[in-house]
């Protein structure tokens, strides 16, 4: 499937073009939590630096143009992204009113599963090695439902 720029990946990496942070990731590492930005802010090597030694996947929510095909995640048969599916399906609900998410309206993951992904989504750190279980299995591409 050709890459929407449209369409956001609320997941993205920092390596990717266009990462722009959305959100900035407390909590602690077996129980993350994401607070919201107004605007997202563009990777710039300044913001990166915020990061201090950690990667900013770490403890940034990051947004980018979803990649379609060029994912591990995207699903083309269904041509949707397994990782917002699977993240509706297993990973608890941690929030009942909807964070307020400035990237929402281009956002892959609401346009796909709608409020079952933002319920879900604050406990979401892209770059987590101590991984709850069901947020392991939504992201091993390995796993399906
Ligand atoms: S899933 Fe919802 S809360 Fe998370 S980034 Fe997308 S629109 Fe925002």
């Amino acid at each position: 499937m050709p890459a929407d720029p449209t369409v956001l990946c609320p997941s993205a990496h920092p390596d990717m073009a266009g990462a722009r942070v959305f959100a900035v990731v407390g909590g602690s590492a077996d129980a993350p939590r994401a607070d919201y930005l107004e605007h997202p802010v563009p990777l710039t090597d300044a913001v990166r630096a915020l990061a201090g030694p950690v990667d900013p996947a770490e403890v940034f929510r990051m947004a980018s143009p979803c990649v379609g095909s060029a994912c591990h995640h995207f699903d083309d048969g269904e041509h949707s992204c397994r990782l917002a599916k699977k993240t509706a399906a297993l990973a608890p609900i941690v929030v009942e009113r909807l964070p307020r998410c400035a990237i929402r309206p281009t956002c892959r993951w609401w346009k796909q599963e709608g409020v079952s992904a933002c319920r879900r989504c604050p406990q979401v750190a892209t770059l987590n090695f101590v991984p709850h279980e069901a947020m392991r299995a939504a992201a091993d591409p390995a796993v399906s439902l």
